[in-house]
Order: structure tokens, then C-alpha cells, then sequence
């Protein structure tokens, strides 16, 4: 947990990529330096929820503007440490430096803020242009003021922070272009919904972060909806047989199974397996399957690619929704969306998709 986190997050929640339950597995492994490891990533859950807790009492989030107003990276090497943002190694415009993670938090914040601007005219994440801070190399301290190298990415309300993960389960996580464009997402949800970060809500931030992490990768692929992939943070894991992904969007509880340190994907696929409990803030990271394949099954139906009439629809919903919407809310502004936009036919095709999850 930063220092700067806690002084400086806002009103809005950290919002962490590795959900806890995986952390949580990986606390039970029999390899001490894999448990190890986690306990000290659990400390550090412990104290961002300690500041969720506390952000809805705290004053706006600090915002830097860019100074054209125009996509501006910032870059920072945190060398390990928890101290955001550290130092500055790479702006924008500068040249490739020789660290990968400072190229790919470049580059990969970039193709969000592409994405963003060419498929919804959005000016960065606040839409006037916000700067978008990156450090990497970012470490979580044990209590003794050792460092490890953080298993997580975060967006903390004001920039974001990426591990090089263990080398065991986890790699750098600004590999993956859909995890940095899912924590980016978190921000312009910050700017629009702001959906609370608990229950069906904090399952919905979830679901966007999703949608738009994956559809940045499509999009910037040039993929078809038939023939993408719906699998988030694919590339952060260290491969195994038994595991293909965070989470797969197309089969929630999928993505990985048996897993001998992570154990199986969790997420349902429909509401009827809703799960109720208070783990995961209330299953933000557990429900999101449920209204993630709703969006797949719709942007299948549609055809085409999944960033033109599938994204138009779940743009525009996230702009209505309020801050405790649920999912039937989500179901509801969305076929009602589809219709005015696109006619019947796609109110018919998006109804339909939200009634194969049971809303
Ligand atoms: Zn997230």
C-alpha cells in the first residue's frame, strides 16, 4: 500500500486487478515462498480496504490535467518500492527507453486512450484531457521494510500502479494490454457512473473494466467478435495447463481449473449461481461473469466487431447508470438502447442475451 495512495486517493476506491480469493489460494500453497509472498499481498488488501472504506468520506480525487489537453503519458519507476509515483523515466513523446515495462505502460496506456477517443470521442479518462500516470516496478513492503515485487496492478483514483508479479504464477503485469486498459477503464468509470465498489455495483464496475480491457485489445487487433478472445489478463499468468486467464468472459468460471496453487475460477455464469456472500466486497470479481457473458452472447448475435454497435450500447449505459445500479438496470438501459439506436432487431438480440443469464 502507498503512502501517497493514502493520503491521495480520493473518493474513489483502489481498485485492484488480482481479485482476493486468487490471493487468498495462493496464502494456503504448500511452497513457502509462494505463501509467504501472499500473506504479505494480503496485508497489503487489508490496508486498501481500509482506505475503500474510507473514501467515500474523502475530498475529490487529485486530477492533473494534461498540459495540451491532448494524450499525455507519464511514466515512473517506483524501483520496487511502494513510494508512488517515483521517479520520472519516460514522457510523453520521449523516445523507447531499454526497461520493457516502462515501453508497454507507454504504450499500452496509449492504445487506451486511442480507443477511447476514436470509437467514443472521449478526451482521456475525465474527458478533458487528464494525464495518464503510470509507475512500474512497484513493490509491496512485508512490515520490515522488505520489498517484494507486487502481484497486482492497481488504478488508485488518480494514476496507476503495476508489479512484476512473483515469476511463479504471476509475470509483469503491463504485458498484458487488456489488464492495463481494464484498470484504466476504472478511472473513466470514476468519471461517469462511478459505480460503488460493493455488491451487483461493484460487479458492474467490474464488467465494464472487462468489456472495455478486451475490447481495447480487439479493437487495436483488428478482431472480429466471432473470432476474438474473451480472455482477461491472459498474458500476467505464467503458463500451466490449468489455467488460461484471470477470467474468460465467453465462460465465466472457466479460466482456470484445479489449479494446484490457484485452485478453480469461481464466477458464475448465470443468476441463479449469484453469489451472495461478503468475500471479494461482495463478489465484484465473482459476479462480473454473469452480466460479462450477457455482453459476449449479445456482441456474438450482432456480429461484426464488438467495438462498433455492441460498445456503442454499453457506453452509453454506463454514462446512465448510477452509482447503485444493478444488473437488471444494466439489462434494462441496455435493450432499451439498443432499440433507439439500432432498431428492433438489436433490442431483440440484446433482450435475448440477458435472458440466457436469467435477467
Ligand atoms: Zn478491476
Amino acid at each position: 500500500m502507498s503512502k501517497r495512495c493514502l493520503r491521495e486517493c480520493g473518493r474513489n476506491p483502489i481498485q485492484c486487478f488480482v481479485p482476493p480469493y486468487m490471493v487468498e489460494a495462493m496464502a494456503r500453497c504448500e511452497d513457502p515462498a509462494i505463501r509467504d509472498g501472499a500473506l504479505v499481498a494480503l496485508a497489503h488488501c487489508a490496508a486498501v480496504r481500509a482506505v475503500r472504506a474510507f473514501a467515500g468520506q474523502m475530498p475529490a480525487m487529485m486530477v492533473m490535467p494534461s498540459p495540451a489537453r491532448r494524450k499525455y503519458r507519464l511514466v515512473y519507476d517506483a524501483r520496487g518500492k511502494d513510494a508512488l509515483p517515483g521517479r520520472l523515466v519516460r514522457g510523453e513523446g520521449d523516445a523507447k527507453v531499454r526497461d520493457t515495462a516502462v515501453n508497454e505502460a507507454y504504450d499500452h496506456s496509449g492504445d487506451t486512450f486511442d480507443f477511447f477517443h476514436a470509437v467514443f470521442g472521449r478526451n482521456s479518462l475525465d474527458d478533458a484531457g487528464m494525464s495518464l500516470i503510470s509507475s512500474v516496478h512497484v513493490g509491496e513492503a512485508d512490515g520490515r521494510d522488505r520489498y517484494q515485487p507486487m502481484n497486482n496492478a492497481f488504478w488508485d483514483g488518480s494514476q496507476m500502479a503495476y508489479g512484476d508479479g512473483d515469476g511463479k504464477v504471476f509475470r509483469g503485469f503491463t504485458t498484458s494490454l487488456d489488464v492495463v486498459a481494464h484498470e484504466l477503464t476504472h478511472g473513466v468509470q470514476a468519471f461517469t457512473s462511478n459505480l460503488v465498489y460493493r455488491g451487483q455495483s461493484g460487479a458492474l464496475n467490474e464488467h465494464f473494466a472487462d468489456v472495455f480491457g478486451v475490447l481495447v485489445r480487439q479493437w487495436r487487433r483488428k478482431e472480429p467478435a466471432e473470432e476474438a478472445s474473451w480472455l482477461v489478463g491472459r498474458e500476467v499468468l505464467v503458463p500451466a495447463e490449468t489455467r488460461r486467464g484471470i477470467r474468460d468472459m465467453e465462460h465465466p468460471g472457466t479460466a482456470y481449473r484445479d489449479d494446484p496453487i490457484l485452485g478453480s475460477d469461481p464466477q458464475p455464469d448465470h443468476m441463479k449461481r449469484l453469489y451472495t456472500g461478503p468475500a471479494d466486497s461482495g463478489g465484484v470479481h465473482i459476479n462480473s461473469g454473469i452480466p460479462n457473458r450477457a455482453f459476449v452472447l449479445a456482441a456474438r448475435s450482432l456480429g461484426g466487431h464488438a467495438w462498433e454497435v455492441p460498445a456503442a450500447i454499453w457506453y452509453e449505459a454506463m454514462l446512465q447508470l448510477s452509482r447503485t445500479s444493478r444488473f437488471e438496470d444494466l439489462a434494462r438501459i441496455t435493450v432499451q438502447i439498443a432499440g433507439d439506436r439500432f432498431g428492433a432487431a438489436a433490442r431483440k438480440t440484446v433482450k435475448a442475451a440477458w435472458k440466457k443469464v436469467g435477467l
